[in-house]
């Protein structure tokens, strides 16, 4: 039995998706452990290009059994959309290769609804939500005022238990935000057909991933977005609200004990960053829509143009060592070939003085980074599939990443197909 986490190492889109579908190849389980359907994993395989954003990317994969954890945000309602859209397109996805927490969360209409109307409310100051209702669902999941998806199956103590809910749901929508209460039938009506679509896919993943790690089976975890919008270390409050890192893998998914033997940390060539926050690298102007156009730079999830700069070698090593990573992907190396010279950021500058340290969100604002730049290769690197056949200074970018974040750089990707990658 092998247990292995695939992780965002920066603020997300890192191509973690890719990573996986091409790593499921030595893996029976694949498990997402935290999120929703706020994710946007593109996989670009022999049945097309998809941008998944609940379901897990070995789903593509025969013989892959794929697991949504209870520590997922269980958006039933988008789940089945998704299914139907990989069923339309010829992938097969039935209980025989998708199994659901009975202890995952249901994320109910009002999530996505709250969030919409505090993101309005906040106007200039909002976080850059992308409205999947998220925050709202991770904070009533915490104050246990959400349905756990098992409930489907105690169809009269759910009426009561949807009943206490809407009545304290309806007094945040109505007297917080002037929007209009949710009625006990159409919340019911909600639960009918939702509950009914998910519920052969529910079971005790905890006892189905114990009985598969027991029959030796390989299991690879899959986070959703990377260290820096995790919950607890990322650059709150521009955070998501789940932990992204590989430590809550085995919480999340139902195996609380297992130890996972490898956590591979997905990088990109260069820095993105969808929605608000500090973003120190953030480049601006022609330098910028230069790179956000050679990469496609657009979110999977909501089309919105990245943000973009040069490596940041700060916050990547910051977020190696957060996720506690064993080895790394680089990913897009291949995007960086249009340039003769490529900056890094080795340190910030920070009040007067270096550092290479991560420092507290509320300091990122006044970091400055300090560049460095190094040779770049100059040609078509996409065709690429052997260490030996990368020009030198690519080689010698690699090499000067793996260095100064301290981990072992595994693969390098050179293009969104399943097979554009360098083994090292
Ligand atoms: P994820 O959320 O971490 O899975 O990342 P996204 O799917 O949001 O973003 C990664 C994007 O880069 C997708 O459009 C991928 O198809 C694409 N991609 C991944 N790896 C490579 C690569 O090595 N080269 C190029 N050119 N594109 C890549």
């Amino acid at each position: 039995m092998k247990a292995c986490a695939i992780v965002g190492i920066n603020w997300g889109d890192e191509g973690k998706g890719r990573m996986v579908d091409l790593l499921t190849e030595g893996y029976d389980v694949v498990i997402r452990y935290q999120g929703g359907g706020n994710a946007g994993h593109t996989v670009v395989n022999e049945y097309g290009k998809f941008a998944l954003h609940l379901l897990p990317s070995g789903v593509f994969r025969p013989g892959v059994v794929n697991v949504l954890g209870n520590g997922v945000a269980l958006d039933a309602e988008n789940l089945w959309a998704e299914i139907e859209a990989l069923r339309a397109r010829g992938v097969a996805v039935s209980p025989a290769n998708l199994k659901i927490s009975d202890r995952a969360s249901l994320l109910l209409p009002w999530h996505r609804e709250q969030d919409a109307l505090e993101e309005a409310r906040l106007g200039a100051k909002q976080y850059g939500s992308t409205k999947q209702g998220i925050a709202p669902f991770y904070s009533d999941k915490y104050q246990k005022k959400t349905i756990l998806a098992g409930e489907l199956f105690y169809p009269d103590a759910l009426r009561e238990h949807l009943a206490e809910l809407l009545e304290w749901k309806n007094l945040i929508l109505t007297g917080v935000y002037g929007a209009r209460p949710y009625s006990p039938e159409e919340a019911a009506a909600w639960i009918e057909t939702c509950g009914t679509r998910i519920k052969p896919y529910l079971c005790d993943t905890g006892a189905f991933l114990r009985s598969a790690a027991a029959e030796g089976k390989n299991l690879l975890f899959e986070a959703q977005l990377g260290a820096l919008r995790d919950l607890d270390y990322g650059i709150y409050p521009y955070t998501t609200s789940s932990n992204a890192l590989a430590a809550y893998a085995p919480l999340g998914s139902g195996l609380p004990t297992v130890k996972l033997d490898e956590v591979i940390g997905v990088v990109k060539a260069y820095s993105t960053c969808v929605g608000e926050g500090p973003f120190v690298c953030e480049l601006s102007g022609e330098a910028a829509s230069r790179l956000r156009e050679a990469g496609g730079e657009y979110g999977a999830k909501t089309g919105r143009p990245r943000r973009v700069g040069p490596l940041d070698l700060v916050a990547t090593r910051y977020g190696v060592q957060t996720q506690g990573a064993t080895a790394l992907a680089l990913t897009k190396l291949d995007v960086l070939s249009y340039l003769k010279e490529i900056p890094v950021c080795t340190q910030y500058e920070l009040d007067g003085q270096r550092t290479e340290r991560f420092p507290f969100p509320l300091a990122l604002s006044r970091a400055k980074p300090v560049l460095e730049t190094l040779e770049g290769w100059h040609c078509d690197i996409s065709g690429v599939r052997r260490w030996e056949d990368l020009p030198a200074p690519a080689q010698r970018y690699v090499a000067a990443v793996e260095e100064s974040v301290g981990c072992p750089i595994r693969y390098v990707s050179v293009g969104p197909e399943r097979d554009a990658v360098i083994l090292r």
